[in-house]
């Protein structure tokens, strides 16, 4: 049995739009237990700790930006002043600092059978044009990497999700203190999970 814990942060354009309750409702209606729920003003230092600090994710982050300007005929240096996707990747995460600042943020801590699978799947594609209908990130947002690079931004994408088990272990500890998860057993739980 894969019993997996996964934090969610509606990010600040999430939260702005009033969408919180649709998009917790998601989570729910799955089936996923919520066991921890807050808002937060972050810190830069939290931030900073939440994304990657490996040059493997700098260059998925940077890879995303040269295929896309690529995909469209667009040249990234004119933006980033340079082709390297560890470098461009650096650069966003600049920007994810100030983005994740813009306003309070909405924490979840959602458990649950192969949970980080399933909250990816709600989530959808990191790029919103990529995110398929019926996801949180397909069905509320539509935002560009060319756009927002071009404004020196994240991509404003609604939501995080933990997308491995170790990431979910280590984002839950790093956003929740032990004292604000509560364990607890739901009637759906008891129902249909039973091993009885
Ligand atoms: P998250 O970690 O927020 O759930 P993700 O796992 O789908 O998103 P990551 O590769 O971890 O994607 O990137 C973190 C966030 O950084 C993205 O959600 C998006 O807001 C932003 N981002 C990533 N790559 C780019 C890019 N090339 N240009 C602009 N923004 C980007
Ligand atoms: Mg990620």
């Amino acid at each position: 049995m894969n019993k997996q814990k996964a934090l969610l942060i509606i990010k600040p354009d999430g939260v702005q739009r009033g969408i919180i309750g649709k998009i917790v409702s998601r989570f729910e209606t799955v089936g996923l237990k919520i066991i921890g729920l807050k808002f937060e003003w972050a810190t830069k230092e939290k931030i900073i700790a939440h994304y990657p600090e490996t040059e493997a994710w700098f260059a998925k982050v940077g890879q995303r930006t040269l295929t896309n300007y690529e995909k469209k005929g667009l040249d990234a240096r004119s933006v980033f002043k340079t082709n390297d996707a560890v470098s461009i990747g650096k650069t966003v995460k600049g920007w994810l600092i100030t983005y994740l600042q813009e306003s309070p943020v909405f924490l979840a801590v959602v458990e649950g059978y192969d949970a980080i699978e399933i909250v990816r799947k709600l989530s959808g594609n990191t790029i919103p044009v990529l995110a398929a209908p019926g996801t949180i990130r397909g069905d509320f947002s539509h935002d560009t990497i060319d756009l927002a690079n071009e404004q020196n931004r994240p991509l404003r994408n609604i939501i995080h999700a933990s997308d491995t088990v170790e990431d979910g272990e280590k984002e839950v500890n790093l956003w929740f203190k032990p004292e604000e998860l509560f364990s607890y057993e739901t009637a759906g739980e008891k129902f249909m999970y039973s091993m009885k």
